[in-house]
């Protein structure tokens, strides 16, 4: 039978209804702190605006203040030279600037950096920089969510429930901390090359279920005026809210990565529990229609790769029939294993003959190499280990 397109656009808004509603019972605490002052990280331009209305200020000096606060990465209204000192003390005693708190940062001996931010209400999550192996560039890995309610099986973020969705502030501020610890602002203009040079939202959580707080983040970083980074050089990992993609496509357009990690429904189901509700087939149709998906800006499946599970020659043959005429490239994982996880890396061999097969295909399939492997890199761990150590269940 024929389901009209109609009906398949209905039942779409009503999920993603299902979703928004869900994100507010796991909704960021309030950005007032207690003695009242309001936190301006995380307000969009005109609310920015609104804000200095509110106070009997003139609308432009939104325009001043984001300079200061995006470019320049200055948190203390004093270092704000163009504002006379008298709107100085009236900004300092109404807002902040604000910051996670730095927990833990851990550099490996691959330079990987890794971060343990502690937010305003106690609640923590990681950040990790990432750098190129060849440039003096790097990917800032930044979380969505205090824990998950998706239990992928491989996954340590996914042993912890939800505790609640990162704000906007708290999403790009994860970027600006990291920023402040590498001394690099102001933002470069242009293309000009920094260390912090894109972001990946792969940490903690699934952003697509914080659509909200995630994208009023990403618009914030992609600010001209501002951090300034391109759509080009942000990435959105999403284990497959199908409903959700159509809208990161249209009001982000930034790149999509997709956690594949498997190709029968069989074996997702059992992976990736989210692909019951979303099987593998309205996954690739929602990958085929991806906003801005093209040969110069290829989605990438993500491929995490373990031991006699999901890293036969036969899956990788399927993978590339699944996913043809899609451009695309596949990002192989080894896994990263964890303190009672059930599954190995597969072998270097097996992970090599199944990049053989993708590559044969037409796709690039790249193995990630492994990174921090010294300092806790599985995504999650450092955060049970923060709370191991105050006496909190993992
Ligand atoms: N929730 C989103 C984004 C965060 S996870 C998502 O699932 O896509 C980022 C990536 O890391 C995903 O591809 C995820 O499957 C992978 N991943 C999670 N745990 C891993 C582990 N222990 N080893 C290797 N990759 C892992
Ligand atoms: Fe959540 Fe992504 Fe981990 Fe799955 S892989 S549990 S969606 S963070």
């Amino acid at each position: 039978m024929n389901v009209p397109a109609m009906r398949v656009a209905d039942f779409d808004a009503a999920e993603r209804a299902r979703i928004l509603a869900k994100v507010a019972r796991f909704a960021p605490p309030p950005a007032e702190l207690p003695d009242g002052r309001r936190d301006l990280i995380g307000l969009s331009r005109d609310e920015l605006a609104a804000a200095m209305v509110a106070i009997g200020e003139a609308p432009f000096r939104a325009k001043q203040l984001w300079h200061w606060i995006y470019h320049q990465g200055v948190t203390d209204f004093a270092r704000m030279p163009s504002i006379a000192r008298p709107l100085q003390e009236k900004l300092a005693a109404r807002f902040v600037v604000g910051r996670p708190a730095t927990v833990v940062a851990q550099t490996s001996e691959d330079r990987t950096r890794k971060f343990l931010f502690r937010f305003r209400d106690g609640q923590e999550a990681e950040t990790v920089y990432i750098p190129d192996r060849v440039e003096d560039r790097g990917a800032v890995c930044i979380s969505s969510q205090v824990g998950c309610t998706l239990a992928c099986r491989f996954c340590h973020t996914g042993t912890q429930p939800l505790a609640r969705n990162l704000g906007a502030a708290e999403i790009v501020g994860q970027f600006m901390a990291a920023r402040d610890a590498f001394g690099e602002w102001p933002s470069p203009r242009g293309e000009a090359p920094r260390l912090l040079s894109n972001i990946v939202l792969m940490g903690m959580g699934e952003p697509l279920y914080n659509f909200e707080n995630v994208a009023r983040a990403m618009t914030i970083a992609m600010d001209n005026e501002g951090i300034a980074l391109s759509r080009r050089r942000i990435t959105l990992s999403t284990s497959g809210v199908v409903p959700m993609m159509d809208r990161a496509g249209a009001e982000l357009g930034v790149n999509l990565a997709v956690s594949l990690h498997a190709v029968t429904d069989a074996l997702r189901d059992e992976l990736v529990p989210l692909n019951r509700k979303y099987p593998l087939a309205e996954l690739i149709a929602a990958c085929r229609r991806y906003p801005g998906a093209s040969n110069a800006r290829r989605i990438t499946f993500e491929y995490v790769m373990l031991k006699g599970v999901n890293d036969s020659v036969a899956e990788a043959r399927a993978l590339v029939r699944l996913i043809a005429g899609i451009p695309a490239k596949v990002n192989l994982i080894p896994f990263n294993p964890w303190p009672g996880s059930r599954f190995e890396t597969s072998s270097p061999a097996a992970v090599a003959r199944f990049a053989e097969v993708v590559n044969a295909a037409g796709f690039s399939a790249p193995v990630r190499a492994p990174r921090g492997r010294d300092i806790l890199a599985a995504c999650g761990q450092l955060r049970t280990a923060s709370r191991r150590a105050h006496g909190e269940a993992a």
